[in-house]
This record gives C-alpha cells, structure tokens and sequence, in this order.
C-alpha cells in the first residue's frame, strides 16, 4: 500500500483529537511544556548536547510533529548548529547534526498540520519550515533536513510494526509517543520493545509519559533500567529509563555487528579519518561529494576529463520520475523514496543559481489497451496520492499532453526534467572549497597503504590519498570492482532545435521519451542496445525519430530521408540539431550497488544507476554518506541490504 489515510482530527477546547483513536495528540496543559518536561527533560536534554557531537533521537509517533520542533527550537538555542558558537573543545569541522527519526502511519494532510501548528505561535518559523517540505502522504522514507543538513528529520510513512523492524539507527534518546496505551495497543506491545532495542546503545535513555504497568515491564525485560519521576500537568508520573541492563533475555535482541550495522558504527568519525577520494564525476561522484561535504568531510574529486559529467550523465536533459508497480516492489519503493528525495535536493540546491530544471509533470502513455488496465489497476490497487501519481484516462491525457493520444497512462505531476550537468555543478558549487576537484586525471589504479588508499595514474604517481574512497566510475569499472556484473548499454538521444508543443507540455513517455521546452528545442531518447560505438548513428537517429512520429504522426518530415541523415540544409525545420551516445553501467539485477565491498576496507561504491542516475543519484548518496558517518539510514534495511556490493559475494 503505497497511499496513507489521511488522519482525521477534530478540535477539543482548542486540543487536536484524533477521530479514530479517540484519543488527544499531547496533553491539555500544553503541547509545548510537555514536549520539554516529558520528552526532552525526560532525556537529559538539551544538557546532553553540550559536548557538541551529533545526537539521534527516535520518536514512535509524529502526530503534530511538536516535539519535533520543540527538539529542533532548542538545538538551535545552543547556538552551534549553524557554526555560530562551537562548542567547547569541539572540532569545529565536525558539524553536529540533529538526526530525528519518526513513525506515523496517520499522517495530517498539510492543511491540517499547517492548522494543528497554528497556535504554536513560538514555533511558527520552523513549523513553516516543516510544511514547505510535508511530503505526499505516500508510505516510505521522507529525509527532510533543515538549516543546511544541521537537522535531519527522516520520517517514516506507514504501520510501525512493519517499518521499525526496517529501521538501522543508533538511538542517543527515545521519546515513546503513541496514543493512550489502551486505545492504541500496537505502539506499547512487546515486539515494538524488542525492536526498539535493537537500535540502542547502552546509553540510550527513553521517556514517555505514560508509566503502565505492560509498558515498564516489557522495557524491563528488554534491558532497560526504568524509572519513574513526577508527572506533567493532570499525570502524577511519567517515565525514564535507560537501556544499561541487557539481562540474559534481553541479550539475544541486543545490537551487535551482525544485527544492527550503524550502531556498531555509531562512531563521528574524527577529523583525519573523514576524508575521501571519490572516483569519477559524474551525477554518483558529484552527489556523493556533495553528501560528504555536507557532513564537513573534505573530498578529493578524481576524474579524466576537463569537467563534471561528460560521459553518462552528460545529456542535456533527463527525466526525474519514480516508477510505479502493480505489486510495489523494491524497485518502485527505492524509487519513490529516492524521487522525492531528488526533488527537496533540487530545492536545496537552487540557491547555487545554476540549476536547469522543470517539475512541469510527466505523462507516461499506455503503449496498448493491456498495458492501459494494468496501469490503471497498479494506481487503484495502492490507492496512490494523487499529487505523487494518477491515472488518466485517455480524454483526460489528450487534454493534460495537448496532443490526441491513442490511450491513457500514468500522470506523475511533480516529475519533470534536469539538465544533469547542471545537477553536477551546483552540488560542486554547494559543497565549495570542501571538494577538490582533479580534472584530467584518469586513474590507472588504485591501492591501500596503511590506512589510506592511494590513486596512482598511468606512471605510478599518487594523484591523492585518503582512507576512504568510493567508487563511482560508471562503466569503467577499477580492478577492486571487477566481480561486480555491471554491464554497459549504449544509450544515444537526438535533438530538435523546433519544439512542435504547447509551452508546459508534460514530459512524454511511450516506449522512450520526449522532453519539450528545453531552451534548446526537443531532446527524443533514447536508444538501449549492447552496440559499442561511441558515436551517434544514423540508425539510432532514426530509432529516435520514430518514437517522436508514434506521439505526432501528423508531423511533416521527421529528417527521416536515411540519406539526408543530420543535415539540417536538407530539412531545416525538423532536422536534428544534435546527438549524443552515452554508456550506462546497469547491474544483473538493475539495482544500483551502493555501499561497502566487503573485501576492501574503506572501498565503497555507487554504480550501477543505468538510465535512472537522477533519480537515484541523491538518495544512494545519502546512503553512503549515512552509512560512513553512522547515521540512521535513509532507506529501509531491506532496500539497503538490496543495493549493497555484498548481495553478490559468493558464501
Ligand atoms: N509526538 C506527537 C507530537 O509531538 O505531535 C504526538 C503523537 S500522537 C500522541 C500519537 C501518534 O501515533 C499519532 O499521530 C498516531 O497517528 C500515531 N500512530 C498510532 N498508531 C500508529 C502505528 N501503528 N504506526 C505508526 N504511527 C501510529
């Protein structure tokens, strides 16, 4: 099920009640003084931060997201989180980062939650904050950061008893947040207790402010040491505890290396040690340096040619869209949390000035009647958001692509196009001085020396070194990553310099694409064979071609005289003005591979994105980036575990 219900909430003597738990979102004696008594204090915070590393913490429900805003309101009361004071004996390049990750399997519409927060008057600019980014209310992982990455809230869509068992984080805190225990059993029972104490380290500490008999017990056998203190408002008592017990029965669910790899991570990496080559300059090499500058790494960029994206992600435009499956299978779920990850970093990534890009929608046609109902069905089926996807029938899509289509098809209303180039730079630009480009410098090989690796080019000088290194070369693959089966498809795209569609056509799709009102004219791609040349062909021009004349048949002359070939003198208005031939890297089981080689310490990778680089590119670097850095992950263990280099190792 891709689509939540919408919470349904009405207001009691000005508190939010939710009609389906019959139950209130926070205590009548303010939302505000509970979050900081009940979930802060309870916790030992703000106090805590104060030796200025990065904190996690872990929410069982989002509701309003008030302690949210509450924990973010006095993160930035310490001052340091936009480097305004750093904090005694810190190292001043570590950026502390708030990481708050929560579940909610009701989400508010954002005209509820913009109303819901009105009356927080104190915490009306970061409500406003929130709200600008309140994803679509589809299941799944929603990373939304705020004050430049400083604070990371990762909110997770859909049933907690199915998404916490996914969850890999380490938590610093727990605020244990669902309604009344009587009314909303699944968020108090056993199984959440044992999961929740997976992601513990033996200094977590945990509040809520119920202190059930059910609820104490079970955290008890989980290996917490409970507590109870004075309560809040109308409660007598509220609960404290801290996960330093791990009795005999509790230590079979315990975080261990095998079980939970970012607790067993959970380290800030020193300075010295985070320092990293990434490999290649493309969109995986660029996002990924930009990630890594984010978290205050410093990165040595290597790659052959004079600039970012010269080789698969060079084209002058691509399409950003998710995929959509009858079943919601892992792909399409990699691909929602990864698409609307792509749109918020195009967002946060605007202020460079260089970006090239339009959400102007996506209409991918039905090719035939068959493939009409199963697209039909896979949008019923999940009931899916409508501002994330809708079907429209063949009327509707006439009337939505301005031109007359043979069927229906899938609307994704907030996809579009990106110049990839553009990505490129603007993540160089954001990341700044903390990226040290090498240009020009084609790497021969790769190896380790102690703790760094070393990039040696073709006489066996160093061009740089660092302990960490990821690999994101596309279809050159270096000897580490040799086993991984990554093959090469020749993908070539076609330029028009006439646009024959209305301004704010959707981009196109029909057995390949047509993206309109670029400043450049029309770009038709492309091509998927196993062919080697490097040039354009004529062929593929008119493979190109053809899928322009399925959606405009009545457009004269398409340069389709073979002879004529690309000369624009014998037919000028419709001739291509441009091609270009790309090689993608797309793996056995068209899964990017995405994290640590298991034979390599401190080799990672991110290849293997094939046609769908701007899609992905973002999310599987926040991947690494998280995972390098023992964040919680951006993506269930499940996906994860799907892109990782490891799933093909040989036991
Ligand atoms: N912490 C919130 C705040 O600061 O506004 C208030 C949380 S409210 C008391 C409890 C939340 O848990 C509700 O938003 C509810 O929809 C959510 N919830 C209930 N059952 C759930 C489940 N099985 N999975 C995930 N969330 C659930």
């Amino acid at each position: 099920m891709t689509a939540l219900p919408p919470a349904r909430l009405l207001f009691d003597h000005g508190v939010p009640r939710s009609v389906d738990f019959d139950d209130v979102y926070h205590s009548a004696d303010g939302a505000v003084a509970q979050a900081e008594t009940v979930f802060l204090g309870g916790n030992g915070l703000p106090e805590r931060w104060q030796d200025g590393g990065s904190f996690q913490i872990l929410e069982t429900g989002f509701g309003l997201g008030v302690n949210f805003l509450v924990t973010w309101h006095h993160w930035q009361n310490l001052g340091f989180h936009l480097g305004v004071r750093p904090p005694m004996g810190s190292d001043p390049t570590l950026n502390p980062v708030l990481h708050f990750v929560s579940f909610e399997k009701h989400p508010l519409t954002r005209k509820d939650l913009a109303q819901a927060l009105a009356p927080f008057t104190q915490l009306a600019l970061l409500a406003q904050q929130l709200l600008a980014v309140w994803p679509p209310l589809v299941s799944g992982y929603h990373r939304l950061e705020f004050d430049q990455g400083q604070v990371v809230l990762t909110l997770i869509l859909g049933d907690i008893q199915k998404t916490l068992p996914q969850l890999r984080m380490a938590a610093d805190a727990i605020y244990l947040d669902g309604f009344s225990p009587d009314k909303n059993p699944h968020m108090w029972d056993a199984p959440l207790f044992h999961n929740l104490a997976r992601q513990c380290l033996p200094t977590t500490t945990l509040a809520s402010w119920t202190v059930a008999g059910h609820v104490r017990r079970a955290l008890e056998a989980e290996g917490f040491t409970v507590s109870r203190e004075s309560g809040f408002g109308q409660k007598r008592e509220r609960l404290v505890a801290l996960f330093n017990k791990i009795p005999a029965a509790a230590f079979a669910h315990m975080a261990t290396p095998a079980r939970n790899a970012v607790v067993a991570h959970h380290v800030n990496p020193t300075r010295n040690t985070r320092h990293a080559l990434v490999v290649g300059a493309g969109l995986a090499g660029c996002l990924t340096a930009e990630a890594l500058s984010r978290r205050g790494w410093r990165v040595d960029l290597l790659d052959a040619h004079s600039g970012p994206a010269q080789e698969a992600s060079g084209n002058p435009a691509g399409i950003l869209r998710p995929m959509l499956s009858q079943d919601d299978n892992r792909a399409s779920r990699l691909s929602r949390a990864a698409f609307l990850h792509a749109a918020r970093l195009l967002q946060s990534l605007n202020h460079t000035g260089i970006l090239q890009y339009k959400l102007c929608g996506v209409l991918h046609l039905a090719a035939d009647a068959e493939q009409e109902i199963l697209q039909r069905a896979a949008i019923d089926h999940q009931g899916v958001a409508p501002l994330y996807a809708q079907f429209l029938e063949r009327s509707e899509a006439t009337a939505c692509a301005g031109i007359k289509t043979e069927h229906g098809g899938w609307y994704f209303p907030q996809a579009g196009w990106v110049n990839p180039i553009s990505l490129c730079q603007a993540a160089l630009r954001s990341a700044g001085e903390r990226v040290h480009s090498h240009w020009n410098n084609p790497i021969a090989g790769l190896h380790r020396e102690g703790n760094h690796w070393h990039a040696t080019n073709s006489e066996s000088a160093v061009l740089a070194k660092a302990p960490v290194v990821i690999l994101a070369t596309g279809s050159h693959v270096l000897p580490q990553a040799a086993h991984l089966p990554l093959q090469s498809i020749r993908g070539q795209i076609t330029q028009l310099g006439s646009d024959p569609f209305a301004p704010g056509t959707p981009v196109l799709c029909l057995s390949g694409y047509v993206i309109s009102g670029l400043p450049s004219g029309i770009c038709i791609g492309a091509t998927y064979d196993n062919d080697t040349n490097p040039n354009p062909t004529l062929n593929s021009e008119q493979e190109n071609l053809a899928r322009l004349k399925r959606l405009l048949p009545d457009l004269a002359d398409l340069g389709s005289d073979p002879k004529s070939g690309s000369d624009p003198k014998s037919n000028p208005k419709n001739s291509p003005i441009g091609a270009r031939v790309g090689f993608r890297a797309v793996s056995q089981d068209r899964m990017p591979i995405v994290g640590g080689l298991p034979t390599h310490e401190g080799l990672y990778t991110l290849m293997g994105l094939g046609s769908r680089g701007l899609v992905l590119g973002g999310l599987c670097a926040e991947l690494i980036a998280a995972q390098l850095n023992g964040e919680p992950l951006p993506l269930e263990i499940e996906l994860a575990e799907a892109l990782s280099p490891q799933r093909f190792s040989k036991y």
